[in-house]
């Protein structure tokens, strides 16, 4: 696979990744097409197949990863799969378009080691765990179980933010959507350094 490029927005969910993304989306210069991964997770809400996810059973999802379909997968919570099929972004670099995701810490990761000059990856600070546990009650698409399940996780991913290219601070959502865009508009504006991928790999 090789192609256009790749932008990477991971963080704990709750810290506003999605919203930074869905304005990415709307900077036509920016010229991106959103990765629409595939889940086992339950649809939530007006969720649209296709659109947010490809949502698909356990089964189904095992038999994509048996068939080596994915560029990256996680079991990101018991039994929810959540995974990058290649599929996906062949597609859209065949569109002409860079691809942009919004991904756990660990597939944002796997992706920016397996391209590490194509892609960059960017992760979303929330202003504390205690700000996340607010955000995700007010969202209120979840139990309080799944939220609490998403917290502990928080912390957690929170201590990968040095392994990636850089941090925005969420904490003021313009300020944070101004970065965003000028960091992913200077990044497209450079070209692909040919790199040694060997050397890159840990
Ligand atoms: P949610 O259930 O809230 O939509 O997503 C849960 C977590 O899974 C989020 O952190 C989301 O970014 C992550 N996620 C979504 N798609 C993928 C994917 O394709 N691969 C990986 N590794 N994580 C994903």
């Amino acid at each position: 696979m090789e192609g256009g490029k790749l932008i990477i927005f991971s963080a704990p969910s709750g810290s506003g990744k999605t919203t930074i993304v869905r304005h990415l989306l709307k900077q036509n210069d920016l010229n991106l097409a959103f990765s629409v991964s595939a889940t086992s997770r339950p649809r939530r809400g007006k969720e649209k197949n296709g659109e947010h996810y490809y949502f698909m059973t356990v089964g189904e999802f095992k038999k994509h990863i048996k068939n080596d379909d994915f560029l990256e997968w996680e079991e990101v919570y018991r039994d929810n799969f959540y995974g990058t099929l290649k599929s996906e972004v062949e597609r859209i670099w065949g569109e002409g378009k860079n691809v942009i995701f919004d991904i756990d810490v660990v597939g944002g990761l796997r992706i920016k080691k397996k391209y590490p000059e194509q892609t960059l990856a960017v992760f979303v600070k929330p202003p504390s765990v205690d700000e996340l546990k607010i955000r995700l009650k007010k969202r209120s698409t979840e139990s309080d179980d799944k939220i609490n399940m998403r917290i502990a996780k928080a912390s957690v991913e929170m201590a990968t933010a040095p392994q990636f290219d850089t941090i925005i601070k969420n904490y003021d959502l313009d300020i944070a959507l101004n970065e965003a865009y000028g960091l992913v508009k200077d990044f497209l504006a450079k070209p692909i350094a040919k790199e040694d991928k060997k050397g890159t790999e840990k």
